[in-house]
């Protein structure tokens, strides 16, 4: 990051995986980090530790994505101590894979709730301050399943196309505030939500022949939120190795 004040941060879902590896990279670049996450007391403690460790600064900020009152709330008590909010990550996801004819009702609603409605349960406290402040940086992680659809993620694939529509109006919309809108579209990573995958099946698919790391997103996502990015806006970057898109 580029400017010489510090910036307030807000990842959401940083207690392990790709989350925490952005949460990381932005502290590592300049970032006040508000660590997310809904259960995992123990892993955003560690986020933070590891915040710590590496010479930055950032604070615990507990609330369920899914829960718009919640997001709502959450959002103004860090704007009461922070005044800002110079970079929102939506990265929180869950999947519940299951095929359509089967699906149940609630593997539906809840993913779509987690990954979809927290995109503007989170996404519009946060959007409102930042055109006020004529400044900010919005980076939302969604998923080559958004973009091709995937056997068995109708839910997740319908939440992740949903988050890149949305992404993409809410750039037009906020782009004369100075404020940048972009989406990240990861392949398979290492983190604990693919821990399950049939892996030798899926490297076949892969042109790279492994896995991306969570460093790998975060580096883009790193970028995104620079000022060096000022005139992308309403992109979606892939970062799958090379997977048909
Ligand atoms: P993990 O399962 O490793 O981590 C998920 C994170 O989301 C945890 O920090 C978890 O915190 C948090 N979370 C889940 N539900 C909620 C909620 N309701 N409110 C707040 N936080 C919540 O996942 P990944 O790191 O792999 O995935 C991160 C994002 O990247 C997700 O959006 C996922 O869909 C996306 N993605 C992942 C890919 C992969 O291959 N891994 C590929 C493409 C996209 P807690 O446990 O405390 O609830």
């Amino acid at each position: 990051m580029d400017s010489a004040k510090k910036k307030t941060a807000l990842v959401t879902g940083a207690s392990r995986g790709i989350g925490r590896a952005i949460a990381l990279a932005l502290a590592t670049n300049g970032c006040h980090l508000l660590v997310n996450y809904r259960s995992r007391r123990d892993d955003a403690q560690e986020t933070l530790n590891l915040i710590e460790q590496l010479g930055g600064t950032g604070e615990l900020c507990p609330f369920d994505v899914a829960a718009a009152a919640a997001c709502e709330q959450a959002v103004a008590k860090i704007l009461q101590s922070h005044a800002r909010i110079d970079v929102l990550i939506n990265n929180a996801g869950i999947r519940q894979d299951a095929l359509l004819v089967f699906m149940k009702p609630e593997q539906w609603a809840q993913v779509i709730a987690t990954n979809l409605n927290s995109f503007f349960n989170v996404t519009q406290p946060v959007a409102k301050q930042m055109a006020l402040q004529r400044s900010g940086r919005i980076v939302s992680v969604t998923s080559t399943a958004g973009q091709t659809g995937v056997e068995g993620q109708a839910n997740y694939s319908a939440a992740k196309a949903g988050v890149i529509g949305a992404s993409k109006s809410l750039a037009r919309e906020l782009a004369k505030r100075g404020v940048t809108v972009n989406v990240l579209a990861p392949g398979f990573i290492e983190t604990e939500m693919t821990k399950d995958l049939p892996r030798e099946q899926l490297l076949k698919q892969i042109p790279a022949g492994r896995f991306g790391k969570p460093e790998e997103v975060a580096a883009a996502a790193v970028f995104l939120c620079s000022d060096s990015a000022a005139y992308i806006n309403g992109a979606v970057i892939n970062i799958n190795g090379g997977v048909y898109t």
